[in-house]
Parts: structure tokens; sequence; C-alpha cells
């Protein structure tokens, strides 16, 4: 991992949500250093924003999910109409995302909302940037300039365009976009450095992983402003997962970039679980809740794992505290992969071995696991809180039982021709 690339810091938010700092690590307008924040999660309510019921309802449970910022699409006067019920309700801030009619901007303003989206892309003019640039000002309200690759107009000469532009960049098969897209940026943004604006956060989307990885380094070389990262209409959970972790794993693993929304095609509290996910494996956010290990299975599984991880999933969702589980099929290799867990249960011959901080406390059948796992992690719990136990100290460290013998795990199979020998038991891969 490199270091968090310094950018100036932008705060979102009022007393009655809170606020949320992005970026950070440059000195403040006043010359006050700024520490680097946490990388924030966003997401964006797929509902209409005028149904103010539904509204308020999701952005609580997109914020309940652990969303620090939500955006809402304001196409419409009844939208900006809507934020002004819908903001007092709500407690997480704002965005309103506008494209096309400045004066949405301008309403969602008055309506109080937290910050602005602008696509330079679809508000180009540049009177009409000066009068949302100057009201947001006025409440100190910052702007995210987002451009998307979507809205670049390929022109008839395009041929010459990527001839002529595509020379910046000619290691990249996109180069023309790439240099339209920063070109665009720079252009914008000089309209708000005119005007002495820097409450600024950028982001330059693409559908295209590897362009979204080019581009935003690019972007982070040449400006200090803070980025919000996304791969845009990167498709359902199963598809998009992968297209936007690719591309938001490399950048912030070479430092780059300062919030970031996941975008599916679907329920957006799962684009808040997958960002949190994101930030939490990276080790870029304190971890909310269970950190879960499970074992992938094989053919030395002990219980029917795939269903005890899931439950034991939703079951452990009260947990609070960053506690690491881990739930094995065997003791076989079980106890290697758990070492380092809090709580461990290893199955064998449809049991459950229970160890807390080390120490081996139940052997339950497979239809107590669940439950007993529960209770002893609400117990650790308890006890980190009263401050009797410390997580991450005492952890699994076991030297495993005989799987033959204790358990009784491996000898059927062995004996049905299934595990040839004794030695593929102890020394077999997950
Ligand atoms: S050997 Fe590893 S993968 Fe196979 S059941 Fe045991 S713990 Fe799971």
């Amino acid at each position: 991992m490199n270091p968090r690339q310094p950018t100036r810091q932008v705060t979102i938010g009022d007393d009655r949500v809170g606020f949320i700092r992005i970026g950070g690590g440059l000195p403040d307008a006043s010359g006050a250093p700024t520490d680097l924040a946490p990388v924030a999660v966003q997401t964006m309510t797929a509902g209409y924003t005028h149904d103010v019921a539904r509204c308020v309802a999701e952005i609580n449970k997109l914020a309940a999910a652990g969303a620090d910022v939500v955006r809402v699409a304001v196409p419409q006067k009844k939208d900006t109409d809507a934020l002004k019920e819908i903001i007092p309700q709500v407690s997480v801030p704002i965005v309103a995302d506008v494209h096309f009619h400045y004066k949405r901007a301008l309403e969602a303003v008055e309506a109080g909302v937290h910050k602005i989206r602008l696509n330079p892309g679809n508000i180009a003019d540049r009177a009409q940037v000066n009068e949302v640039i100057d009201a947001c000002k006025e409440r100190n309200l910052p702007i995210r300039v987002g451009v998307n690759e979507g809205s670049i107009i390929e022109r008839k000469d395009k041929q010459i365009r990527k001839t002529e532009l595509g020379k910046f960049f000619d290691q990249h098969k996109q180069g023309h976009l790439l240099a339209l897209m920063i070109a665009k940026l720079e252009e914008y943004l000089d309209i708000f450095a005119e005007r002495d604006f820097h409450d600024v956060v950028i982001s330059a989307k693409s559908m295209d992983a590897a362009f979204c990885v080019d581009v935003y380094s690019e972007i982070s070389r040449r400006f200090d402003y803070p980025l919000h990262l996304g791969v845009t209409h990167a498709g359902t959970r199963e598809t998009g997962a992968i297209r936007s972790i690719a591309a938001l794993s490399a950048l912030l693993c070479s430092g780059v970039g300062d919030t970031l929304r996941i975008s599916y095609a679907s329920d957006p509290v799962y684009e808040v679980e997958d960002g949190l996910e994101l930030l939490y494996s990276l080790s870029l956010r304190e971890r909310v809740g269970i950190d879960l290990i499970a074992c992938p299975t094989c053919g030395r599984i002990q219980v029917d794992l795939f269903t005890l991880v899931q439950d034991v999933r939703k079951k452990l969702a009260e947990i609070e505290i960053p506690m690491k589980v881990a739930v094995m099929g065997c003791v076989v290799n079980g106890p290697g992969e758990a070492e380092g867990a809090d709580v461990a249960v290893f199955a064998g011959d449809r049991r459950g071995i229970i160890y807390v901080q080390g120490e081996r406390v139940a052997n339950v059948s497979e239809a107590e696991i669940l439950d007993r796992l529960h209770a002893e992690c609400v117990k650790l719990q308890e006890s980190v809180r009263a401050g009797d136990a410390k997580l991450g100290e005492k952890v699994v460290e076991i030297i495993p039982p005989d799987p033959i013998g204790e358990l009784g795990s491996g000898f059927e199979k062995i004996a049905t021709g299934r595990v040839e020998s004794r030695s593929e038991l102890t020394v077999g891969k997950s």
C-alpha cells in the first residue's frame, strides 16, 4: 500500500447531521494543517426524490447500513421542493445530483442541501456555473465536479481528435478520451479558481475499470482536490462488484481516493456494504462489527458450512466490535487458517468445537453451533466492553486434535476410500 496522497480537505454536513471530512493532508485556507480523513462511503437513492416518505425511508436505511453521505437526484423542481421536507428528517449529509438545469442546484442550496454535484458535460454555461458557485460559497457548501466518460460526445472529426489528442497519452488505448476528460476538468475548474472557490471534490468515472485507474491516477497528479472514486454503470452486484473493486482497490492501494461509491443496478444498501468491506479489507477504515473468516470447504467438510456461514453472518450482525470470527469446515486445516481469530468454530463429524480467545469452551452438535457461537460472541463483547478482555490479544492458537481420534473426522472417508491416507488428511490444502 502506498501512503494516501495529500489533498485539500472538504467538509460536508451541518450541526444537526454531523460533519464528514473528505481528503486532507494539505493546509486549509488559513494555512492550518489538516489530517487525512478516513475514506468516506457514499451511495445514491434509487427512488424518486419527490416521493418524500419513501426517500426519507431509503436515506435512513442507507445511513443505518453505514453510508457516510447520500446523494439524491433532483431532475425536477418538485424534487428540490421535496428536499426541504426530506433534509430535516435524515441523519446524514445529502448531496443534490444536478444535471442539465443549473436552477436545480440553486433550489437545492436554498432547500438546505449539504453539497452539490455538477456535470461539466451538461452544465457548461459560465454565467450559470458562476451563479451556482456564488450560492455555494455563501453557505460554505462544497461542489463535486463529476465528469463522466459518457458525457464526452464523440464528434464527426473523431478520428482527427483521436490522433491529435491521443498522442498525449499514446500508451493508452483510449488516450484521446483521457485527454478530453482532463481538458474538460481543467477548463471547468478554471471557472472555480477565477471565483477563488476551492471547496471542490473531483470525479471522473467510466464504465471501464482500467480506464478509471488511468484517469484517476492522472488527475491525482494534476490537481490537489480530493477525489471521489467510482466505476459508473458497473452492472449488477454479481458483475459490477469485480469491475468496481478491480479499479477502486488498484487506486486505493496506490494512495489515490478520498471517498467512493460502488454503483450497482440493485439495492444501494449493497453499494454501502461492499464499499465498507473494501475499505476494511485494505485497512483504510476501522471495522465495525465482526470480521468473518470462513473456509471455502472441500472434501473434508464435516457440516453444512455454506448454510452455517450465512446464518452466522446474519446472527452476528448485532455484534458491534471488530471481533474476528472463524468458521472452519474441519479440524484438519481449520486451526491453522483460523489462527488469529478471537472466536472460532471447527467442525468435525456433525459437531463443532468452539474456541474463545484460545480457550476451548464447547463441543456441541451441528444444530447447536449457531446459538452457542452467538452466545459466546455476545459474552466476549460484554467482557471487552467491561475491560475484562481485549480483542486480538489472546487469539486462537491451537494444536489441532487428532482428526481421526477425538472428533472422528476423516475416519469414514478413509474407510470408504475417499481419502487415500492419513498423510493426505494432515497435509491437505484449502
Ligand atoms: S481442509 Fe480447509 S477447506 Fe477443507 S473443510 Fe477443512 S478447513 Fe475447510
